[in-house]
């Protein structure tokens, strides 16, 4: 399948490109408290090693502010600063080095409030994201689409574009979140269509890992094979770093990126010879940010496991008593199964360091 992605106009977070034809890039948002700069820039960092391109913090008062300052001068990956409700904090964050702003202009008090924030990024260049959400719609718009509806977002949104636009500030992308996944789709094909704003997308509210994670790749994946998203985030109830693994693992299966070493496994049917899923979780957790596009494959029997696994770079079939280690599908070795763990995880290395030199 080859996606044809919509041709947005570009702009830059910090030094990551979004829009007009770069690579779709993987966001998330900290959740630590951001009042505590030290276990905000902690997972900062683990976000970085995880593979994220751009981070969110919320700034919800003078306090998280001054946080956010502290971690500015520490971070190397570009941050957004994330502010409802009042437009005193976005000029803070600005004034602190944001390489971005998020705002629901909506929320944040009038159109002179949004003004104000955007020739703030103006001069100090950093971008706005004008996030719309289903919950926050002007009164006008829920009366004359009775509703939050799709339209209405889309409306808000072309709205509060105008308004940049006015004022001759082209440097935001746009995003918008409905309460549920079609709507989401809905707007966001609505929006693309009337204009060339890059496109933050997710799913709002998507829910703990394996349901959010289900219904992000579901709702993303129909907007990104139509083309349409420069930039995602899957919003997960669990650990930021996972929302970044899901973001790439979707980017991947759609061959619009690779998200690194990728560890796939067979279903195990009755001719398994053990349950591979302990085995699965340690090998993921061995590879977690790794960025060669290795591939590993863990199979629960010898006896279709490295045929069917073919194309894995290196990989295991489990028997009963042993297990096959293969490489690009022939076995080299057997080993016993209490030894085939760190004999796997030596296999996996050395492919690694070959495909990081390459
Ligand atoms: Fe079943 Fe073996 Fe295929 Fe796994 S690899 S699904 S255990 S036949």
């Amino acid at each position: 399948m080859h996606i044809k992605r919509k041709k947005t106009r570009q702009i830059h977070v910090g030094s990551v490109a979004v829009g007009g034809g770069a690579p779709v890039s993987v966001q998330s948002m900290v959740n630590a408290p951001p009042h505590d700069a030290a276990a905000v820039l902690r997972q900062v960092r683990a976000l970085e090693r995880a593979g994220c391109e751009i981070v969110r913090i919320a700034v919800p008062d003078r306090k998280a502010a001054a946080a956010f300052a502290a971690v500015r001068e520490k971070a190397r990956v570009p941050l957004i600063a994330d502010i409802h409700f009042n437009k005193e904090l976005a000029l803070l964050a600005i004034e602190a080095g944001a390489h971005g702003v998020r705002v629901n202009p909506g929320n944040l008090g009038g159109a002179a409030a949004f003004r104000a924030v955007l020739a703030a990024a103006r001069n100090a260049g950093a971008c706005i994201r004008i996030g719309v959400n289903a919950g926050s719609l002007p009164r006008d718009l829920l009366n004359k689409h009775r509703g939050p509806r799709p339209q209405a977002l889309v409306e808000a949104a072309l709205r509060f574009a105008e308004i940049a636009e006015k004022k001759k500030f082209t440097n935001y992308k746009v995003s918008l979140k409905a309460s549920d996944v079609t709507a989401t789709i809905d707007a966001y094909r609505a929006f693309s269509k009337q204009s060339a704003a890059p496109l933050h997308i997710g799913i709002t509210e998507a829910g703990g890992a394996f349901a959010g994670g289900v219904r992000s790749a579901a709702g993303l994946g129909v907007l990104l094979a139509d083309g349409i998203g420069d930039t995602l985030r899957v919003s997960l109830a669990a650990p930021p770093a996972q929302e970044v693994r899901a973001g790439w693992l979707i980017l991947d299966a759609l061959g619009l990126r690779h998200c690194g070493a990728l560890v796939v496994a067979c279903p195990m049917c009755g001719r398994a010879g053990a349950d591979i899923a302990p085995l699965v979780r340690r090998v993921e957790r061995h590879v977690q940010g790794v960025r060669a596009p290795v591939k590993i494959a863990i199979m629960g029997c010898p006896v279709n496991g490295p045929g069917e696994a073919r194309e894995a770079d290196v990989g295991a079939a489990l028997g009963r008593a042993s297990a096959s280690i293969f490489k690009k599908g022939q076995v080299i070795k057997k080993v016993p199964k209490d030894k085939l763990l760190p004999e796997l995880l030596r296999h996996i290395d050395d492919i690694v360091r070959e495909a990081e030199s390459q």
